[in-house]
């Protein structure tokens, strides 16, 4: 044979039963199968064997199976990003006709996707008030199919009954989506909120925790239900979701740690949540966790028993600062950067809109006993707390020259 062929069909094979912390980084689209029977009999939806590389490698099943154990859950199938996993059930289980409901403070490109592509699909969406278990409870309709849920809302950080909700959805006998990219697996198990309760079908975004890195796509859809499972995995398959082995090595690498920077950056948002209660010029400090926080109660009741709440808060500065003095607190911070997504290594700041975000399920801003006023959202990366400290009180000094 010529060189370049033998360099493509080399002969050598080396020994199997290689053991490492880590496992291989398998790369293909190209799966090869030993024989004309094993190629016709391939299977793509059972992990029993390998067809094609968007359809899994032994790196992919790796992950599936440890996202599966980190959300209790029996199946798992990976997204190329969370925005993917959130898309996916609506897609999967949702068909002409049908109506998806989305909490009033759901985040926002779920929203967007419910408005556009799944209502050009003849799939309408409704909105309920999480806060409000009996806003759901009349909200439900005979065709409503989905109900999407999550805790806490997005970026307002208010934090609902999840319980009541999933008990308002079992008794009308509609399914559950629950995006738990906030709990991350380890402050509850979405599956068993309470006896016989629990989401049918949970989202993560990997990108956030499970990655940690901030240099990650990659979302997950697990559920415990079979017949659930199959639905998602042909939709994913008909809509060639794949993961790239790299991303996905850069989460397996990752995962171990996930509990130890979890609670790491927990700790310190709980620290500087404390820290700005106290500041003057603050109207209120929108964390779960603290007494203060909207739907502390029912923080408590579902993690409770991990305390754990994820480092991410927001604040609402006092009335007299307007936008632009609040825009000079945050162009002021050096450690915080501006940027969106959270849980890797660098601390971040988002000034948001809360009128406009809210206007798009039409909800009202402020609500739920929350202050009127400009709010910053804040999640905690690695950094040392004093350090961080330290950078708000050079962005007051910004608010302060700017009012
Ligand atoms: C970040 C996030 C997503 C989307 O994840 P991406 O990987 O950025 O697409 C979905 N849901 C929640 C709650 C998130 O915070």
């Amino acid at each position: 044979m010529h060189p370049t062929t033998e360099l493509i069909h080399h002969p050598y094979q080396p020994p199997a039963g290689f053991a490492a912390p880590q496992i291989g980084v398998h790369k293909a689209s190209t799966v090869i199968f030993a024989n004309v029977a094993a190629m016709r009999n391939r299977d793509w939806q059972h992990k029993s064997g390998y067809t094609y590389g968007l359809h899994g490698t032994p790196t992919t099943f790796v992950l599936e199976e440890r996202i599966a154990t980190l959300e209790h859950a029996k199946h798992c199938v990976l997204a190329p990003s969370g925005l993917a996993a959130v898309a996916l059930p609506s897609l999967a289980l949702c068909g002409m006709g049908d109506e998806v409901l989305l909490p009033s403070n759901s985040y926002g490109p779920n929203t967007t996707l419910a408005q556009t592509d799944l209502a050009r699909f003849g799939i309408t969406h409704g909105f309920y008030d999480p806060m409000q278990p009996e806003s759901l409870a009349s909200a439900i309709t005979p065709r409503t199919k989905l109900v999407w849920l999550e805790v806490p809302g997005s970026i307002s950080m208010e934090f609902a009954d999840l319980p009541a909700l999933l008990a308002v959805c079992k008794a009308k006998g509609v399914l559950t989506a629950f995006d738990n990219t906030w709990g991350a697996g380890l402050a509850f198990n979405a599956f068993e909120v309470g006896a016989g309760l629990g989401a049918d079908v949970v989202v993560q975004a990997l990108t956030k925790f499970p990655s940690g890195g901030g240099d990650v796509l990659m979302g997950s859809v697990c559920t415990r239900r079979d017949d659930l499972h199959a639905q998602i995995k042909a939709t994913h398959m008909h809509l060639g979701y794949g993961v790239g082995a790299n991303d996905v090595e850069a989460v397996l690498r990752s995962l171990p740690s996930i509990a130890l920077r979890y609670d790491a950056q927990d700790r310190a948002g709980r620290a500087l949540a404390e820290w700005w209660a106290k500041r003057p010029e603050i109207a209120q400090v929108l964390h779960p966790a603290l007494a203060s926080g909207v739907g502390h109660a029912h923080w408590k009741a579902l993690c409770g028993a991990s305390n754990r709440a994820a480092g991410l808060f927001s604040v609402v500065f006092d009335a007299r600062y307007g936008q632009a003095a609040v825009d000079a607190f945050c162009d002021a911070l050096e450690l915080f950067k501006l940027g969106y997504s959270w849980a890797g290594p660098m601390s971040l700041v988002v000034p948001y809109d809360m009128v406009a975000l809210r206007a798009q399920s039409k909800a009202a801003w402020p609500a739920n006993g929350v202050a009127a006023g400009c709010l910053v959202r804040f999640s905690m990366g690695l950094e040392a707390v004093e350090d961080l400290q330290t950078d708000l009180e050079r962005g007051l000094e910004a608010l302060r020259r700017a009012t």
